[in-house]
């Protein structure tokens, strides 16, 4: 028997079945007309920002990064609860201008921006995170071209990293940001240049769950982003300390304890360099605000035994769910949290392997998983679907396409 995550705060059971969104999974099922589907909950995601401003200082602006779930109408949802969006495509720009949000309030951080995504960047007021100095440049050029004044911010590879974090993005050489060391003499080029600069933006990694790991990459963000100003000369309008903030997805992961980030965000804000005294300060957080709020519901077409093993076998799996199959930035296999949803509070009588319908031994969504017994037709849930769920995962392969995703 291995054990699975643990579920998310915030599911209840009506009739025995798991509900969401105030109805039972199986009402869903039958509104989408198909499975596997995504449910995403307006009200956990709602819940969740209330959490974390009531625990972060007023001061703080929290952007969404939407590459953790982009699926329209929750994209329009969490907009008019965020501060401000980033993207990293000109894709995810599409999406953004569709929702109406105001691009001034976005930003584009990634690696290799093409040109058109630079230049519809600009022409829509977007501020750019620049990754390279040859993108500052090809970004000067394009905006002297379309004779428009570019809102440049500089990605900052720090020399330091988030320790404990599930995927390192700053620290030693990275295909992401500025080394430090060059930082204040690209500001200086962008400033002469005539761009309105937007500040720096530091992003050290992700799914962080020990608070004093976060609070110790906070100060350093900060100290950070000073040096660097003081270096460069100027005052920073604005500051993206990142983020990084993780959910618990795994047995034994205990959630990160955002009080006591907020109270030592509170402590340093209270005395901030004059660099920064001016400055919106910003955290950027995708799977934090909404990871939680989704589950991933797939049915279960059969059911076998092979030597001795039971396997429940779905019609979902790793092409909608990459991550709950291990196969997304983990190094070993642990089960998600996961339900048989239709007997939601049915005693755990079996163990089983729940399994997906593709034809690749990868595909599992639970391992030797103890459940209650679960027969063809039942709804199995993977929680802490809602970020890099259907927008992480190769729904393509194997010709099955996209799951369905409903926001309630
Ligand atoms: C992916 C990403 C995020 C969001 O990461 P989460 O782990 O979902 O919070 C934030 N900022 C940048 C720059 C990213 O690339």
């Amino acid at each position: 028997m291995k054990p699975l995550g643990p579920i998310p705060a915030g599911y209840a059971a009506i009739d025995g079945e798991l509900a969401i969104g105030g109805a039972r999974v199986s009402q869903w099922a039958e509104q989408a007309g198909r499975t596997p589907l995504f449910v995403y909950s307006k009200e956990l995601i709602a819940q969740r920002f209330a959490d974390l401003r009531a625990a972060m200082p007023e001061r703080l602006k929290i952007n969404y990064a939407i590459k953790a779930n982009s699926f329209a109408p929750l994209l329009a949802y969490v907009s008019t609860l965020a501060d401000g969006l980033d993207i990293a495509s000109g894709g995810e720009l599409d999406m953004v201008r569709a929702t109406g949000f105001d691009l001034g309030r976005v930003s584009f951080a990634g690696p290799g921006k093409r040109d058109a995504e630079l230049e519809a960047a600009i022409a829509a007021g977007v501020t750019l995170n620049l990754e390279s100095e040859a993108e500052a440049e090809r970004a000067l050029a394009i905006a002297a071209r379309l004779q428009k004044q570019p809102r440049l911010a500089v990605r900052v590879n720090p020399d330091f990293e988030l320790k404990g974090s599930g995927m390192k993005m700053g620290g030693g050489p990275k295909p992401f940001g500025i080394d430090a060391a060059r930082v204040p003499q690209l500001i200086k080029r962008v400033h002469a240049a005539g761009a309105d600069i937007r500040g720096l933006h530091i992003f050290t990694g992700s799914q962080a769950l020990n608070a004093d790991a976060v609070i110790d990459m906070q100060a350093k963000v900060l100290d950070c982003a000073d040096r660097l100003a003081r270096e460069a000369g100027v005052t920073l309008p604005k500051l993206n300390m990142g983020g990084g903030y993780g959910i618990p997805y795994f047995p034994g992961d205990e959630p990160l304890d955002i009080v006591a980030v907020g109270e030592a965000l509170e402590a340093r804000f209270a005395a901030l360099p004059d660099t920064l005294a001016d400055a919106e300060l910003f955290i950027e957080l995708g799977r934090y605000l909404v990871g939680e709020a989704g589950v991933y519901l797939t049915r279960i077409v059969d059911r076998k035994d092979s030597y001795g093993e039971t396997y429940v076998i779905t019609d979902g799996g790793l092409h909608h769910q990459l991550a709950a199959s291990g196969n997304f930035g983990t190094v070993v296999r642990r089960n998600y949290p996961v339900a048989i949803a239709s007997r939601f509070i049915a005693d755990a009588e079996e163990v089983a392997n729940v399994v997906g319908c593709l034809c690749t031994p990868l595909d599992r969504l639970a391992d030797k998983a103890y459940l209650p017994r679960a027969e063809v037709g039942d709804l199995v849930a993977v929680f802490c679907a809602g970020a890099y769920g259907a927008s992480a995962s190769p729904s393509a392969f194997l010709g099955q396409g996209p799951a369905a995703e409903m926001l309630v």
